[in-house]
Protein backbone atom coordinates (compact mmCIF):
# COMPACT_ATOMS: atom_id res chain seq x y z
CA UNK A 1 0.00 0.00 0.00
CA UNK A 2 1.18 3.77 -0.68
CA UNK A 3 2.39 5.35 2.32
CA UNK A 4 0.29 9.05 2.65
CA UNK A 5 1.82 9.40 6.06
CA UNK A 6 1.63 13.21 6.69
CA UNK A 7 -0.12 14.06 3.38
CA UNK A 8 -3.78 15.67 3.80
CA UNK A 9 -6.36 14.77 0.90
CA UNK A 10 -9.37 16.53 0.24
CA UNK A 11 -12.46 13.99 -0.31
CA UNK A 12 -15.17 15.62 -2.06
CA UNK A 13 -18.60 13.69 -2.08
CA UNK A 14 -17.15 11.63 0.67
CA UNK A 15 -20.68 10.88 2.77
CA UNK A 16 -21.16 7.68 0.91
CA UNK A 17 -19.99 5.21 -2.23
CA UNK A 18 -16.48 5.72 -3.92
CA UNK A 19 -16.06 8.78 -1.67
CA UNK A 20 -16.35 6.96 1.51
CA UNK A 21 -14.50 3.97 0.55
CA UNK A 22 -11.60 6.62 -0.49
CA UNK A 23 -11.67 8.17 2.43
CA UNK A 24 -11.09 5.20 4.26
CA UNK A 25 -8.77 4.01 2.04
CA UNK A 26 -6.11 7.14 2.67
CA UNK A 27 -6.81 7.07 5.93
CA UNK A 28 -5.49 3.44 6.82
CA UNK A 29 -2.20 4.94 4.66
CA UNK A 30 -1.40 7.25 6.95
CA UNK A 31 -3.46 10.51 5.48
CA UNK A 32 -5.11 13.14 6.79
CA UNK A 33 -8.55 13.43 5.17
CA UNK A 34 -10.91 16.26 4.74
CA UNK A 35 -14.77 15.17 4.22
CA UNK A 36 -16.99 16.86 2.14
CA UNK A 37 -21.30 16.66 1.43
CA UNK A 38 -23.80 17.84 1.66
CA UNK A 39 -25.28 15.02 4.23
CA UNK A 40 -23.50 16.60 7.89
CA UNK A 41 -24.46 13.75 9.31
CA UNK A 42 -22.81 11.26 7.11
CA UNK A 43 -19.80 12.21 6.98
CA UNK A 44 -19.50 13.58 10.92
CA UNK A 45 -20.28 9.81 11.58
CA UNK A 46 -17.58 8.67 9.05
CA UNK A 47 -14.88 10.90 10.59
CA UNK A 48 -15.84 9.54 13.70
CA UNK A 49 -15.29 5.82 12.45
CA UNK A 50 -11.39 7.19 10.90
CA UNK A 51 -10.61 9.07 14.12
CA UNK A 52 -8.67 12.12 14.78
CA UNK A 53 -6.78 12.02 11.15
CA UNK A 54 -10.26 13.21 9.44
CA UNK A 55 -12.54 16.18 9.13
CA UNK A 56 -15.77 16.70 8.46
CA UNK A 57 -16.65 19.99 6.39
CA UNK A 58 -20.63 20.22 5.24
CA UNK A 59 -20.12 21.90 1.66
CA UNK A 60 -22.08 22.12 -1.04
CA UNK A 61 -19.80 22.03 -4.22
CA UNK A 62 -22.03 24.13 -6.32
CA UNK A 63 -21.04 26.92 -3.85
CA UNK A 64 -17.44 28.11 -4.26
CA UNK A 65 -17.58 30.42 -1.46
CA UNK A 66 -18.55 27.19 0.52
CA UNK A 67 -15.48 25.34 -1.00
CA UNK A 68 -12.85 27.66 -0.73
CA UNK A 69 -13.82 27.82 3.19
CA UNK A 70 -13.33 23.80 3.19
CA UNK A 71 -10.01 24.07 1.34
CA UNK A 72 -8.88 26.78 4.04
CA UNK A 73 -10.59 24.80 7.18
CA UNK A 74 -8.66 21.84 6.21
CA UNK A 75 -5.07 23.48 5.61
CA UNK A 76 -5.65 25.31 8.99
CA UNK A 77 -6.57 21.77 10.22
CA UNK A 78 -3.72 19.95 9.08
CA UNK A 79 -1.05 22.23 7.51
CA UNK A 80 -0.97 21.45 3.81
CA UNK A 81 -3.05 19.98 1.00
CA UNK A 82 -1.44 17.26 -1.54
CA UNK A 83 -4.31 15.89 -2.64
CA UNK A 84 -8.00 16.78 -4.29
CA UNK A 85 -10.53 14.02 -4.86
CA UNK A 86 -13.02 15.86 -7.03
CA UNK A 87 -15.32 12.71 -6.69
CA UNK A 88 -18.80 14.83 -5.47
CA UNK A 89 -21.60 14.32 -8.16
CA UNK A 90 -25.46 13.33 -9.29
CA UNK A 91 -27.32 11.66 -11.98
CA UNK A 92 -30.69 12.45 -11.19
CA UNK A 93 -32.54 13.89 -12.71
CA UNK A 94 -32.35 11.06 -15.00
CA UNK A 95 -34.58 12.27 -18.42
CA UNK A 96 -34.71 12.66 -22.24
CA UNK A 97 -33.07 16.12 -23.25
CA UNK A 98 -36.36 17.30 -25.31
CA UNK A 99 -38.32 17.06 -21.94
CA UNK A 100 -35.42 18.17 -19.53
CA UNK A 101 -36.42 20.62 -16.78
CA UNK A 102 -34.25 23.66 -17.36
CA UNK A 103 -33.22 24.39 -13.99
CA UNK A 104 -32.79 20.85 -13.04
CA UNK A 105 -30.59 20.34 -15.94
CA UNK A 106 -28.66 23.12 -14.86
CA UNK A 107 -28.21 22.07 -11.40
CA UNK A 108 -26.55 18.61 -12.84
CA UNK A 109 -23.82 21.26 -14.26
CA UNK A 110 -23.33 23.34 -10.85
CA UNK A 111 -22.44 19.91 -9.32
CA UNK A 112 -20.69 17.57 -11.60
CA UNK A 113 -18.83 20.41 -13.98
CA UNK A 114 -18.86 23.53 -11.44
CA UNK A 115 -17.99 22.06 -8.83
CA UNK A 116 -15.12 20.49 -9.70
CA UNK A 117 -13.38 23.74 -11.10
CA UNK A 118 -14.60 25.18 -7.98
CA UNK A 119 -12.19 22.35 -6.33
CA UNK A 120 -9.41 22.97 -8.52
CA UNK A 121 -9.56 26.97 -8.26
CA UNK A 122 -9.72 26.79 -4.35
CA UNK A 123 -7.30 24.47 -4.17
CA UNK A 124 -4.52 25.06 -6.76
CA UNK A 125 -2.79 28.15 -5.12
CA UNK A 126 -1.86 26.47 -2.26
CA UNK A 127 -0.97 23.38 -3.90
CA UNK A 128 1.55 25.88 -6.40
CA UNK A 129 2.81 27.75 -3.22
CA UNK A 130 4.14 24.37 -1.98
CA UNK A 131 5.35 23.21 -5.46
CA UNK A 132 3.56 20.24 -5.52
CA UNK A 133 -0.21 18.67 -5.55
CA UNK A 134 -2.20 15.54 -6.93
CA UNK A 135 -5.69 16.72 -8.75
CA UNK A 136 -7.88 13.51 -9.20
CA UNK A 137 -11.03 14.01 -11.38
CA UNK A 138 -13.87 11.25 -10.72
CA UNK A 139 -14.45 10.62 -14.54
CA UNK A 140 -17.25 8.08 -16.59
CA UNK A 141 -17.43 6.55 -19.93
CA UNK A 142 -19.96 9.23 -20.14
CA UNK A 143 -17.35 11.92 -20.63
CA UNK A 144 -16.76 10.41 -23.81
CA UNK A 145 -19.74 9.00 -25.73
CA UNK A 146 -23.57 9.62 -25.32
CA UNK A 147 -25.66 7.82 -23.01
CA UNK A 148 -29.72 8.16 -23.34
CA UNK A 149 -31.04 10.44 -20.67
CA UNK A 150 -27.96 11.29 -19.65
CA UNK A 151 -27.19 14.38 -21.48
CA UNK A 152 -26.73 16.80 -18.12
CA UNK A 153 -24.22 13.94 -16.88
CA UNK A 154 -22.39 13.41 -20.33
CA UNK A 155 -21.68 17.26 -20.94
CA UNK A 156 -20.87 17.37 -17.27
CA UNK A 157 -18.73 14.81 -16.84
CA UNK A 158 -17.02 16.05 -20.54
CA UNK A 159 -16.21 19.26 -19.22
CA UNK A 160 -14.62 17.99 -16.41
CA UNK A 161 -12.56 15.71 -18.03
CA UNK A 162 -11.18 18.51 -20.02
CA UNK A 163 -11.12 20.65 -16.87
CA UNK A 164 -8.45 18.28 -16.07
CA UNK A 165 -6.80 18.11 -18.91
CA UNK A 166 -6.29 21.84 -18.59
CA UNK A 167 -4.93 21.58 -15.17
CA UNK A 168 -2.67 19.15 -16.77
CA UNK A 169 -1.33 21.39 -19.64
CA UNK A 170 -1.47 24.82 -17.28
CA UNK A 171 0.29 23.46 -13.81
CA UNK A 172 2.46 19.97 -14.55
CA UNK A 173 5.47 22.12 -14.79
CA UNK A 174 4.64 23.36 -11.80
CA UNK A 175 4.83 20.20 -10.13
CA UNK A 176 0.81 19.51 -9.82
CA UNK A 177 0.35 15.92 -11.25
CA UNK A 178 -3.59 15.83 -12.42
CA UNK A 179 -5.30 12.75 -13.49
CA UNK A 180 -8.84 11.14 -14.55
CA UNK A 181 -9.93 7.69 -12.99
CA UNK A 182 -13.13 6.10 -15.15
CA UNK A 183 -14.15 3.29 -12.61
CA UNK A 184 -16.61 1.64 -15.07
CA UNK A 185 -19.89 1.02 -13.03
CA UNK A 186 -19.48 0.92 -9.39
CA UNK A 187 -21.96 -0.54 -6.50
CA UNK A 188 -23.28 2.63 -5.30
CA UNK A 189 -26.19 4.88 -4.72
CA UNK A 190 -26.07 6.58 -7.83
CA UNK A 191 -26.59 2.80 -9.96
CA UNK A 192 -29.66 2.12 -7.97
CA UNK A 193 -30.71 5.46 -9.12
CA UNK A 194 -29.79 4.09 -12.52
CA UNK A 195 -31.57 1.28 -12.06
CA UNK A 196 -34.85 2.46 -10.97
CA UNK A 197 -35.04 4.70 -14.16
CA UNK A 198 -35.16 1.54 -16.37
CA UNK A 199 -33.86 3.70 -19.05
CA UNK A 200 -31.41 2.88 -21.10
CA UNK A 201 -29.04 -0.55 -21.22
CA UNK A 202 -26.78 0.80 -18.27
CA UNK A 203 -30.15 0.37 -15.92
CA UNK A 204 -30.54 -3.16 -17.34
CA UNK A 205 -27.29 -4.42 -15.85
CA UNK A 206 -27.00 -6.79 -12.88
CA UNK A 207 -26.39 -6.01 -9.81
CA UNK A 208 -23.08 -8.18 -9.71
CA UNK A 209 -21.86 -6.88 -12.79
CA UNK A 210 -20.33 -3.34 -10.79
CA UNK A 211 -16.84 -3.57 -9.14
CA UNK A 212 -17.03 -2.56 -5.57
CA UNK A 213 -16.30 1.43 -4.05
CA UNK A 214 -13.20 -0.39 -2.76
CA UNK A 215 -11.97 -0.31 -6.36
CA UNK A 216 -11.53 3.17 -7.24
CA UNK A 217 -10.77 4.01 -3.71
CA UNK A 218 -7.40 1.65 -3.94
CA UNK A 219 -6.75 2.80 -8.04
CA UNK A 220 -7.03 6.45 -6.70
CA UNK A 221 -4.59 5.88 -3.71
CA UNK A 222 -2.33 4.36 -6.49
CA UNK A 223 -2.76 6.70 -8.67
CA UNK A 224 -0.57 9.26 -5.81
CA UNK A 225 2.20 6.56 -6.43
CA UNK A 226 5.35 7.11 -8.53
CA UNK A 227 4.18 4.22 -9.98
CA UNK A 228 1.21 6.04 -11.30
CA UNK A 229 3.62 8.86 -12.69
CA UNK A 230 3.16 7.77 -16.62
CA UNK A 231 -0.11 8.15 -16.18
CA UNK A 232 -0.07 11.90 -15.20
CA UNK A 233 -2.02 14.03 -17.51
CA UNK A 234 -3.92 11.42 -18.66
CA UNK A 235 -7.44 9.47 -17.81
CA UNK A 236 -6.96 5.78 -16.61
CA UNK A 237 -9.95 3.40 -16.93
CA UNK A 238 -10.68 0.53 -14.20
CA UNK A 239 -12.03 -1.50 -17.13
CA UNK A 240 -8.27 -1.45 -18.66
CA UNK A 241 -6.80 -4.89 -17.52
CA UNK A 242 -3.73 -3.19 -17.06
CA UNK A 243 -4.79 -0.81 -14.94
CA UNK A 244 -6.72 -3.41 -13.12
CA UNK A 245 -3.04 -5.00 -12.40
CA UNK A 246 -0.81 -2.30 -11.96
CA UNK A 247 -3.45 -0.72 -8.97
CA UNK A 248 -3.73 -4.88 -7.60
CA UNK A 249 -7.18 -5.35 -8.26
CA UNK A 250 -6.60 -8.43 -10.34
P1 LIG B 1 -23.15 8.21 -4.67
O1 LIG B 1 -23.06 7.05 -3.74
O2 LIG B 1 -24.48 8.72 -5.07
O3 LIG B 1 -22.26 9.39 -4.02
C1 LIG B 1 -22.29 10.70 -4.53
C2 LIG B 1 -21.59 11.60 -3.54
O4 LIG B 1 -21.61 12.93 -4.05
C3 LIG B 1 -22.29 11.63 -2.19
O5 LIG B 1 -21.33 11.61 -1.14
C4 LIG B 1 -23.02 12.96 -2.21
O6 LIG B 1 -23.15 13.47 -0.89
C5 LIG B 1 -22.06 13.80 -3.01
N1 LIG B 1 -22.68 14.99 -3.57
C6 LIG B 1 -23.69 15.07 -4.44
N2 LIG B 1 -24.02 16.35 -4.66
C7 LIG B 1 -23.18 17.11 -3.92
C8 LIG B 1 -23.02 18.49 -3.71
N3 LIG B 1 -23.81 19.40 -4.32
N4 LIG B 1 -22.06 18.91 -2.86
C9 LIG B 1 -21.27 18.02 -2.21
N5 LIG B 1 -21.37 16.70 -2.37
C10 LIG B 1 -22.32 16.24 -3.21
O7 LIG B 1 -22.42 7.88 -6.04
P2 LIG B 1 -20.96 7.35 -6.42
O8 LIG B 1 -21.14 6.28 -7.40
O9 LIG B 1 -20.13 7.11 -5.21
O10 LIG B 1 -20.41 8.63 -7.20
C11 LIG B 1 -19.16 9.22 -6.96
C12 LIG B 1 -18.59 9.73 -8.28
O11 LIG B 1 -18.34 8.62 -9.14
C13 LIG B 1 -19.52 10.66 -9.06
O12 LIG B 1 -18.77 11.72 -9.60
C14 LIG B 1 -20.04 9.78 -10.18
O13 LIG B 1 -20.42 10.53 -11.29
C15 LIG B 1 -18.83 8.92 -10.42
N6 LIG B 1 -19.09 7.68 -11.16
C16 LIG B 1 -19.87 6.71 -10.60
C17 LIG B 1 -20.11 5.54 -11.30
C18 LIG B 1 -20.96 4.44 -10.74
O14 LIG B 1 -21.22 3.45 -11.47
N7 LIG B 1 -21.39 4.50 -9.48
C19 LIG B 1 -19.54 5.35 -12.57
C20 LIG B 1 -18.74 6.37 -13.11
C21 LIG B 1 -18.51 7.52 -12.38
P3 LIG B 1 -24.40 14.33 -0.35
O15 LIG B 1 -25.63 13.85 -1.06
O16 LIG B 1 -24.38 14.04 1.11
O17 LIG B 1 -24.06 15.74 -0.67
Amino acid sequence: MHDMTGQTVLITGASRGIGADTARVFAQAGANVALLARGADAISALAAEIGDCAIALPCDVSDYDAVAAAVDQTVDRFGSLDVLIGNAGVIEPISHLGAADPAEWGKVIDINLKGVFYGMRAALPVMLAAGRGSILTISSGAAHGPVEAWSHYCASKAGAAMLTACVHKENRAAGIRAMGLSPGTVATQMQKEIKASGINPVSQLDWSDHIPADWPARALLWMCSEQADPWVGQEISLRDPDIRSAVGLI
